[in-house]
C-alpha cells in the first residue's frame, strides 16, 4: 500500500500492521470555536492528519457548524474562501486518495470521537473520545471532557496545531486499543504562568531550512499559517516527493508524488509575506558549490563571510547532520522523529547545550561487496527481515538474491544493493509525530527569535513530545568530551 510506513512494526514493539478493525472517526466541532481562526487551524490539521492514516483510519465523519473559512488556514491544497464543511471535505479527499473517506456525519456509528472546542455538551458516547482545543501557544486535551471553553480570538496556529497532532494520535492509538486517559494543557511558550505573545509583527532571523520532508514541511506549514510573522527562509532539499511520503508530508497531497520538495514547500507560502528562497540540492556541498544560486545579496554577503546564523535542520540522515555541523552554524534548531516521539533540540558552539557533532557521528558504511558478504552469512529469514527494513520490493529482493548467489556477475542486483545501502533503513513513521516535531520546532524557533536562544534553552535544550505517554519533556543535554567538532567545550 502506498504511504503506509506507519504499518511497519514500530520501534517500541507495540504495534505492527493494520488494526483488526479500521477506525471510523467522528470529528465534532462546536460553535463559536469552529468559526475562529484558531478553531479552523485545529480542524484543518486534524482532518489532514487523520486522512493520512492509511490502513488505520477508514472513514472520517464530520459534524461541524456551517461557517465561512478564514484565509491562510488551508494551504495544501490551497482553499481561500467558501464554507468550512466543504473545505474540510475537499481537504480530506485531496489527502486520502482512495484510502480514507471523509464525509458528512450521518449518524453511522463511530469507533472514536474527537470533539473540537467546547466540551459542555459532550455526552458519554460509549467509545473512546477526547476533547481538543488550542489557544495561542497552548494545546488543551482531555478525555474526561474538562477542557477550558475557548472563544479564541488568537490567530496563532501553534497551540491549535499541537492539539490537532494529539487528537490525531489519540485516534490512531485507539484503533489499536492503546489510547490513554489524559487531561492536560501543553504550553509551548514554556514560561510558567504566561500564555505567550501573538505573532503579528514578529520578525525572525534569516534561516536555512534543510530537509523539506515530513518534519521540514510541517515547520513550513506552521510558519506559513502564522499570519503577521515576517522574515526570510532559504529552503533546501534535493529530493522529490515519493509515494511513501503521503502519510506524513503536509506540503503534499495524494497527487503530488513526483513534485520537488522545494516546489511543494514554496507553494505553502503563496499568500504569505515571508520571503522564500529555494535551492534544489544538498547542503552544504551542492549549495556552496553553486556560485549561480539565487539568493538575495544580503544573505550572499553573510555567506561569503562564512556566517550561517540560523539553521533549521530537518534532515534525516546522520551524514547530512555532520555536513551541517562542519559549517559551524551559530544556531541550529533540529527536529526529528523516533517511533512515537517527536524530538527537537537546539545545538550551538556557544551556550549551555550540545553542538551538532556531539551526538551525530558519521556512520561507518560497508562497501557493496562487504555488505553482500554480510548478507550471505545471514539466514534466509534474517535476510528477508533486512530487505523489509530497507524497503525493498519483491522484484528488488529477487535481483539481489541472484547477485548474492553469484557476486562475480554484476547484474541489476549489484546496483539495487548499492542503492538500498545508500538509502539506509526505512523507519517506521506516522504523520502526527512528524507534524508535532515540525510544530514544536517552529514554536521554539519563533520563541528564540522573541526571547533569544539563551533564554529559549534555559530549562533544557531538548524538547520532545512522547505520544505513547502523552507527555511533553524538556531535558538538558551535555557536550560530549570526544566530540570532533567542539571537543566538549563551549566557545562563549
Ligand atoms: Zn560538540
Amino acid at each position: 500500500m502506498s504511504g503506509d510506513r506507519h504499518l511497519r512494526p514500530d520501534p517500541d514493539g507495540r504495534i505492527a500492521g493494520s488494526p483488526a478493525t479500521l477506525a471510523t472517526v467522528l470529528v465534532k466541532a462546536t460553535s463559536p470555536y469552529a468559526g475562529t481562526v484558531a478553531g479552523q487551524h485545529l480542524l484543518q490539521l486534524l482532518v489532514n492528519l487523520l486522512a493520512r492514516q492509511f490502513g488505520v483510519v477508514r472513514e472520517i465523519l464530520l459534524e461541524v457548524p456551517d461557517c465561512e473559512i478564514h484565509r491562510g488556514v488551508f494551504l495544501a491544497p490551497r482553499i481561500t474562501e467558501g464554507r468550512l464543511l466543504a473545505a474540510l471535505l475537499f481537504l480530506g479527499d485531496s489527502i486520502g486518495g482512495d484510502l480514507t473517506i471523509t464525509r458528512v456525519a450521518d449518524g453511522s456509528p463511530a469507533t472514536v470521537v474527537i470533539c473540537v472546542g467546547r466540551s459542555a455538551d459532550r455526552i458519554d458516547v460509549g467509545v473512546p473520545s477526547i476533547v481538543v482545543a488550542g489557544h495561542q501557544w497552548t494545546a488543551s486535551v482531555s478525555t474526561s471532557g474538562s477542557t477550558a471553553n475557548f472563544e479564541s480570538f488568537s490567530r496563532n496556529p501553534i497551540g491549535p496545531y499541537l492539539a490537532a497532532c494529539i487528537g490525531a494520535g489519540f485516534a490512531f492509538k485507539s484503533a489499536y486499543g492503546k489510547q490513554i486517559a489524559i487531561d492536560r494543557n501543553f504550553n509551548l511558550w514554556r514560561t510558567e504562568g504566561e500564555l505567550g505573545p501573538e505573532l503579528d509583527g514578529i520578525t525572525f532571523p534569516t534561516a536555512y531550512v534543510l530537509g523539506l520532508g515530513a518534519v521540514g514541511s510541517a515547520f513550513g506549514h506552521l510558519v506559513a499559517a502564522s499570519s503577521g510573522l515576517r522574515g526570510n527562509l532559504v529552503a533546501v532539499d534535493p529530493q522529490y516527493m515519493s509515494d511513501t511520503d503521503r502519510n506524513r508530508m503536509l506540503s503534499g497531497t495524494w497527487i503530488d508524488p513526483g513534485e520537488s520538495k522545494v516546489g511543494l514547500f514554496t507553494r505553502l507560502f503563496v499568500d504569505s509575506a515571508i520571503g522564500i528562497h529555494t535551492f534544489k540540492g544538498r547542503w552544504p556541498q551542492d549549495y556552496l558549490g553553486d556560485p549561480g544560486r539565487e539568493i538575495p545579496p544580503k544573505i550572499r554577503s553573510s555567506e561569503r563571510a562564512g556566517r550561517f546564523e540560523w539553521v533549521i535542520s530537518a534532515v534525516d540522515r546522520n551524514r547530512d547532520r555532520i555536513g551541517i555541523a562542519t559549517q559551524l552554524p551559530l544556531n541550529v534548531m533540529s527536529g526529528s522523529t523516533f517511533g512515537m516521539a517527536a524530538q527537537t533540540a537546539y545545538y550551538s558552539m556557544q551556550g549551555n547545550c550540545e553542538c551538532l557533532g556531539c551526538r551525530h557521528r558519521t556512520p561507518v558504511q560497508l562497501g557493496v561487496e562487504d555488505l553482500a558478504e554480510q548478507l550471505n552469512n545471514l539466514t534466509k529469514e534474517e535476510r528477508s527481515a533486512w530487505y523489509i527494513d530497507h524497503g525493498a520490493i519483491p522484484q528488488v529482493m529477487a535481483s539481489i538474491e541472484e547477485y548474492l548467489d553469484n557476486p562475480s556477475c554484476a547484474g541489476p542486483g549489484a546496483a539495487d544493493l548499492a542503492r538500498l545501502r545508500l538509502q539506509g533503513r526505512v523507519d517506521w513513521a506516522v504523520g502526527f509525530v512528524s507534524a508535532a516535531a515540525g510544530v514544536i520546532l517552529g514554536a521554539r524557533f519563533v520563541r528564540a527569535a522573541i526571547v533569544g536562544p539563551d533564554r529559549e534553552i534555559e530549562g533544557g535544550s531538548e524538547s520532545r513530545y512522547l505520544f505513547w505517554a502523552d507527555a511533553l519533556r524538556t531535558t538538558k543535554a551535555m557536550r560530549s568530551g570526544d566530540c570532533p567538532i567542539c571537543g566538549g567545550k563551549r566557545q562563549g
